[in-house]
């Protein structure tokens, strides 16, 4: 497996969002969790992204463990192999398209603006290279933190809610995009999402409740 989840359990002073996931997602698998709101799905993407730490378990990225990882260690494999999109932009507001890309790729290696620009292009915004994020429109903005996760050619995309602002037409764009990268590169993606209408894009739905895994269904597109 190229993602292996061993019974993660993860406690909150005040919640368990995880109570034993177990699991395993094979390479170039476009994978949904899907789940209702509070049952885990943000907090299962967030181990498996390295961003938290379970409170028991492990997770292994093509067999490397990283729950046993440190900080530093850490970061590294997370900026090499792993690109990340949130439901929310999260763009530097006094940085154009190109600029805002570009400081991800700054983290990874040196940076390359004709890169930079080459990734927005495979986006389709070639157009809206020197714009900043107040003059484009919601999906504008998520292609760029789109091309922002791939700019550093990540094996494992991880994706929360990354249609969640946007409308019917603009998720429909978000997804094709998707699927064009995903066919093209095969790169692995974990998305989560409450939407049926996106959940459907998948090659494999794991659907949770109240902190498990409480379905796995293949599912063909
Ligand atoms: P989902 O993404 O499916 O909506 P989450 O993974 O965000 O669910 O949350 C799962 C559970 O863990 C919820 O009960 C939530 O309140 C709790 N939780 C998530 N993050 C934290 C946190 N940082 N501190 C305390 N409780 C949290
Ligand atoms: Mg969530």
């Amino acid at each position: 497996m190229f993602v292996d989840v061993k019974d993660v359990i993860k406690e909150y002073p005040t919640a368990t969002a995880l109570r034993g996931v177990e699991t395993g997602i094979e390479r170039g698998m476009w994978c949904s969790i899907m789940g209702a709101s509070g049952s885990g799905k943000s907090t299962l993407l967030n181990i498996i992204g390295g961003l938290d730490n379970p409170t028991s378990g492990a997770v292994f990225i093509d067999g490397t463990d990283i729950t046993a990882m440190g900080e530093d260690e850490l970061a590294r494999f997370r900026r090499e192999n792993i690109g990340f999109v949130f439901q929310q932009p999260h763009l530097v507001p006094y940085l154009n398209s190109v600029e805002n890309v570009m400081l991800s790729q700054y983290f990874h290696s040196l940076t390359d603006e004709d890169e930079a620009r080459e990734a927005l292009k495979r986006v389709g915004l070639g157009h809206r290279l020197h714009h900043r994020p107040s003059q484009l429109s919601g999906g504008e903005q998520q292609r760029v933190t789109i091309a922002r996760a791939l700019i550093n050619s990540p094996r494992l995309l991880l994706a929360d809610e990354p249609t969640g602002n946007l409308d019917r037409e603009n998720t429909r764009l978000i997804l094709e995009l998707l699927k064009k990268l995903h066919t093209e590169e095969q790169f692995t993606i974990i998305l989560v999402t409450h939407d049926p209408f996106v959940s459907g894009w998948a090659e494999r739905v794991l659907t949770m409740e109240d902190g498990r895994v409480i379905k796995d269904e293949p599912r063909y597109c």
